[in-house]
């Protein structure tokens, strides 16, 4: 296998900024890509090289495969990162990447494929003996008596997913018998619109579970090890707010026990790269409900707590070198929390594109901002409403939280609207302070927040 010595980078924004530093640190040449409406981009700017690969439409730059590799080809680049969303799940991709000769950094195309259909996901983990939400055996069939058989097994309240879904879309919560087989039509054709794919499967619905999620590392030769866990609970519309790492309340054992679950779910696949293993976790108990086969948003809680370069172990990965860190190497210290940084109205949500005119980063102890923000910057409006991450690590959770609190006091962004002020009531939130929050915790405090007006 070639040696890595120059990246292109498949992406924008602040992954994109994040992927070059880890570059420019390894000693590995950088190419940016980028549509017309990104010639501002930070990264584009400190890049060895850029190219243009089209207009700002995501589905004719971003998303053009051949473009993207035509500029790998250009530029002579070894490899291709596809940071997170765009194309970082697409299997085709990560095969055309192949085929044209050129290593992707991530997994291998036939494992984006299976992870990509979340009922053979499950398969896969309940063949590991991972433990998963209880539901149908894989897709619905046709029949609707067979339907309701299924249904009457699992148990009202059942959830009606895509097979092939992603971005919380196409789900339908079903109470009892007689709304049953409508919500499967909707939800099919939700499914096929969304995604080109009808098929649906189901699920039990959990009531009040929390968003918990493991980080895993396998470098496809045998070696995985798992980095902790995360808990996204703070969630608006199935979209993650704020993430953190450990998760509350989980302990060593429940921590050393999943995670030994999800690296041997790694090992059986051969898993190469990043990845992550989503979780509901009620009453006390994990079910797994999908697994990214990326690196995620909220990777840097991650690295703060267990002091590893994510985007760096990927990238050794993706050269063919064996892991070097063991499990008894990893140990989680200290607390940190992520705040996402939006450009959109704090109360309705509205994206707020336009000309950040005063910026102003945060910064001392224990806080880390990953942005490619800059005072004078345009966000553009044709692509997620998201501008940056606001790290903050303590010796513990209260540590954390008041260092957050006092980064959000200072940060300052004008021109734009930002979702810093919710950011910072979440923090103040007595439930949160507490961890206490789950998945629907969030959208109760913002009912709340609009009654006391
Ligand atoms: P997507 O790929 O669309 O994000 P997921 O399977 O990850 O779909 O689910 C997205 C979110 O939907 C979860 O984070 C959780 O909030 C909710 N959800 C998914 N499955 C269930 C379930 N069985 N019960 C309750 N909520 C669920």
């Amino acid at each position: 296998m070639k040696e890595i010595k120059k990246i292109l980078i498949a992406n924008r924004g602040e992954i994109a900024l994040r992927i070059l530093r880890c570059c420019r640190e390894l000693g590995i040449k950088t190419v940016a890509v980028y549509s017309t409406a990104d010639r501002e981009q930070k990264h584009v700017a400190l890049a060895d090289e850029a190219v243009c690969i089209g207009p700002p439409q995501a589905g004719r730059s971003y998303l053009n495969m051949a473009a993207i590799i035509s500029a790998a080809e250009v530029t002579q680049a070894d490899a291709i990162h596809p940071g997170y969303g765009f194309l970082s799940e697409n299997a085709d991709f990560a095969e055309s990447v192949e085929k044209s000769g050129f290593i992707f950094i991530g997994p291998k195309p036939e494992t984006i494929r299976l992870m990509g259909s979340k009922t053979n996901a499950k398969a896969e983990m309940i063949a590991a003996g991972v433990p998963c939400v209880p539901g149908s055996d894989g897709i619905l069939p046709e029949d609707d008596d067979e339907c309701l058989r299924i249904a009457a097994n699992v148990g009202y309240p059942v959830l009606i997913k895509a097979v092939s879904g992603g971005g919380g879309r196409g789900m339908q919560v079903v109470r009892n018998e007689s709304e049953l087989l409508g919500k499967i039509r909707i939800a099919r054709t939700e499914a096929l619109n969304a995604f080109k794919d009808a098929s649906v499967f189901m699920e039990k619905y959990l009531e009040v579970p929390r968003h918990i999620e493991f980080q895993v590392l396998s470098d496809g030769q045998g070696n995985a090890i798992h980095l902790g866990e995360r808990d996204c609970s703070m969630q608006r519309r199935n979209q993650k707010v704020v993430e953190e790492s450990p998760a509350p309340g989980i302990t060593d054992e429940q921590r050393a026990e999943i995670g030994a679950l999800c690296v041997a779910a790694c090992v059986r696949m051969g898993y190469r790269g990043a990845g992550t293993f989503e979780f509901l976790y009620e009453d006390g108990r994990f079910y797994f409900i999908e697994m990214n086969t990326r690196i995620q948003v909220e990777h840097p809680v991650t690295e703060m707590v267990t002091g590893v370069d994510l985007i760096k172990e990927m990238i050794r990965i993706a050269d063919g070198k064996p892991l070097k860190k063991k499990q008894a190497n990893i140990k989680l210290r200290g607390h940190a929390i992520e705040c996402r940084i939006n450009a959109e109205n704090a109360r309705t949500f509205v994206p707020s594109p336009g000309e950040i005119k005063k910026y102003h980063a945060p910064g001392g102890p224990g806080i880390r901002l990953d942005s490619h923000c800059y005072a004078g910057y345009k966000v553009p409006p044709h692509y997620d409403s998201m501008i940056g991450k606001l790290i903050a690590y303590g010796s513990d959770r209260k540590s954390a939280i008041a260092r957050m609190r006092q980064a959000l006091a200072e940060m300052i962004i004008e021109g734009i609207q930002t979702n810093i002020p919710l950011q910072r009531r979440i923090m103040s939130d007595a439930v949160f302070k507490e961890g206490k929050h789950q998945i629907h915790y969030l959208e109760h405090m913002l009912e709340q927040w609009v009654n006391e007006e």
